[in-house]
């Protein structure tokens, strides 16, 4: 497929794959309900599209990071129930608690939520966060109980309703540690406290994508979905297809300019990469401003079935790929046979302007995200969620 028209830079959404892959990981996660977390944008593929696509295919609940993302979801006219998870005393606990979206509460967010409600009269909906051993947001073991009671004095006035308790797991994507058997004794030890102080819990939630793919103990009453909504493996020894999940994003373009050079050619930057043949090189142009990690040099890019690897650093708005000496040999000989300058063979090969595919659903064995996330030392998570809004998303 194509960039459309104009859009000669696009990441194209495949909605019914997202819709498969919230299908197949809500058979695996039954009868838990399903929450497919849509934060950061839906991890960079657009909330909004995303979330309508979510509900439809069955998932119960969105989940979000911050509040400002939660009302995005309410604008747009989703009405199923909404959490998010990280505030800071800046935000705006009010709009939150009008817009009936639940909230996560690690400790000091308490005396917030019970004055937006106080002032709205209307109870909040508040899930508590225990930190079972992330390290990261979430109540102290030592605090929980003050924090549970607390609670429950703010329900006893009606004040708010704590609807779940909830944590969040550190090495899910690494099956065969230990510690997330101490995470989920934990979670239960707190949700027992929280239960013998009067809670009456509509979810107790922990698991991640990981935890939902491999650790069905993990499951509790929710799960809490966002790689897999995407099609990606948290696994390192893992792929996709393995998992029965297929990538929803394909992040394409045009060639932009072919160029014969001759051996000894430095390019791009730094001059770190040098021809060492005549060789035909072609531009791409997406760059670190895409969102494309600088430091990934050696990416695919996949223009008319064959795969290339990025080669000089990759620059604001573009990178180069090397072509070979093929495109040069052929276009050495069309000048020859002409007797004089001919347009390079690459771009009589059709290879100015082809689609330039850096990663897509790999079923026809083309590039994938996975590659460009070991190109540039991170992992899918992130490259797909720094996908700028410089590329304009399309949907399928
Ligand atoms: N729950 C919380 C609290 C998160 O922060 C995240 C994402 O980091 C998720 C769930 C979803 O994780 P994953 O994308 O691994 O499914």
């Amino acid at each position: 497929q194509a960039p459309a028209p104009g859009l000669e830079r696009q990441a194209i959404i495949d909605l019914s794959a997202i819709a498969n892959n919230i299908r197949h990981l809500r058979e695996l996660a039954a009868p838990a309900q399903f929450m497919a977390v849509v934060k950061a944008d839906a991890y960079g593929h657009g909330a909004v599209p995303v979330a309508r696509t979510a509900v439809a295919a069955g998932a119960q609940w969105l989940g979000t990071a911050h509040i400002t993302e939660a009302l995005e979801l309410r604008a747009a006219g989703l009405d199923v129930p909404v959490m998010c998870w990280l505030h800071t005393p800046q935000s705006d606990f009010t709009a939150a608690v009008a817009n009936n979206i639940d909230l996560g509460c690690s400790g000091w967010e308490l005396e917030r939520i019970v004055a937006a409600a106080r002032s709205l009269e209307r109870p909040a909906r508040v899930h508590l966060k225990i930190d079972t051993g992330l390290g990261r947001n979430g109540c102290p073991g030592a605090d929980w109980p003050a924090l549970v009671e607390a609670a429950m004095v703010h329900q006893r006035a009606g004040l708010i309703r704590v609807v779940g308790v909830f944590s969040h797991l550190a090495v899910a994507d690494e099956p065969e540690r230990p510690e997330t058997d101490d995470q989920l004794e934990r979670f239960r030890d707190a949700v027992s406290v929280a239960e013998a102080a009067g809670a009456e819990l509509e979810v107790r939630h922990i698991a991640n994508t990981p935890a939902t793919l491999s650790r069905p103990d993990t499951h509790f009453d929710m799960v809490r979905v966002g790689l897999g909504v995407y099609g990606l493996s948290p696994f390192a020894d893992r792929t996709s297809a393995q998992l029965g999940l297929v990538p929803a994003m394909t992040l394409q373009t045009r060639i932009a300019l072919c160029k014969d050079v001759p051996a000894g050619q430095g390019v791009s930057y730094g001059l770190n990469y040098v021809t060492d043949e005549p060789t035909t090189l072609g531009l791409v142009p997406l760059g670190y401003a895409d969102g494309i990690p600088r430091v990934a040099t050696g990416g695919p890019v996949r223009v008319n079935g064959i795969s290339y690897p990025v080669v000089g650093r990759i620059a604001m708005d573009q990178m180069v790929i090397d072509l070979g000496p093929h495109f040069r040999l052929a276009s050495a000989a069309a000048a020859d046979a002409a007797g004089g300058v001919e347009a390079t063979a690459a771009d009589s090969a059709g290879i100015l302007g082809a689609t330039a595919e850096l990663f897509g659903n790999g079923h026809d064995g083309g590039p994938l995200v996975e590659q460009w996330a070991a190109a540039a030392g991170t992992i899918n998570y992130e490259v797909v969620t720094r996908i700028s809004q410089r590329v304009p998303r399309s949907y399928t």
